[in-house]
């Protein structure tokens, strides 16, 4: 038995192709955060010192500052105004550490200073959502019902189209957050030439799983499309 063109699915390749980048890119992360946890900096100023003097800089000085367990869980949760740094951050006066911290601070600059990209991801979180809780069943649906199949999985993939949307409008404010961390930590932050080198790599890989995210969620949605016109 051989395969033909139409027994490879060639949106499904694309869908694993995006998976395996995914886990490169979230391989590439893990990888380069250990790599310069281990490295110092000269200042001796730990994630926690660091994101208050950012925030404190911007007159953010009512957001908050925790400490969050897991790895790789930093977050700023605009809600209760609260930056939360992992135990590896939180405490570590490492370059990784600093880079991660000063990002995180910059997801609250951009919350206090209403950065466009922000509002409209927020506005996109409900569609999105829901769109990304559809894609598995249109798919179903569409292998069920025959013709009109074909008609649910495009309507699906409109749908879907939020969640894509939402995950493409991640990269500038993610790349944002990172360009506003870099700016900080060179101007203000006291750190080497070597050592903010270190900070953009541990950066730039963070910031090469929201680019996988985002081809992921593109991949699903081509598939959906190819799936849906074919019937
Ligand atoms: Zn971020």
């Amino acid at each position: 038995m051989y395969l033909s063109y139409g027994q490879i699915d060639p949106g499904f390749l694309l869908v694993i192709g995006a998976m395996i980048l995914g886990l490169i890119a979230s391989g590439a992360v893990q990888r380069t955060f250990t790599r310069y946890s281990r490295v110092g900096t000269r200042l001796g100023l730990t994630g926690e010192q660091m994101a208050r003097r950012i925030l404190d800089n911007y007159g953010l000085t009512n957001v908050r500052v925790e400490r969050v367990a897991g790895r790789l869980t930093d977050h700023y949760d605009p809600r209760s105004q609260t930056l939360r740094l992992s135990e590896s951050v939180y405490g570590s006066t490492s370059v990784a550490a600093l880079g991660v911290a000063a990002h995180e601070s910059g997801h609250a600059v951009q919350h206090a200073f209403k950065y466009r990209p922000v509002t409209v991801r927020n506005a996109l979180v409900p569609m999105a959502n829901l769109g990304s809780q559809l894609l598995i069943p249109a798919m179903f649906a569409g292998i069920m019902f025959g013709e009109l199949g074909g008609t649910i999985m495009l309507i699906g993939a409109v749908l879907y189209g939020a969640s894509v949307a939402f995950h493409l409008v991640t990269l500038p404010v993610e790349f944002d957050a990172s360009n506003r961390a870099v700016s900080f930590l060179q101007a203000t932050g006291g750190l080497t030439t070597e050592e903010l080198g270190g900070v953009k790599k541990v950066l730039r890989a963070a910031g090469m799983t929201y680019v996988a995210a985002a081809l992921a969620s593109l991949a699903n949605m081509i598939r959906l499309i190819m799936l849906g016109r074919r019937r």
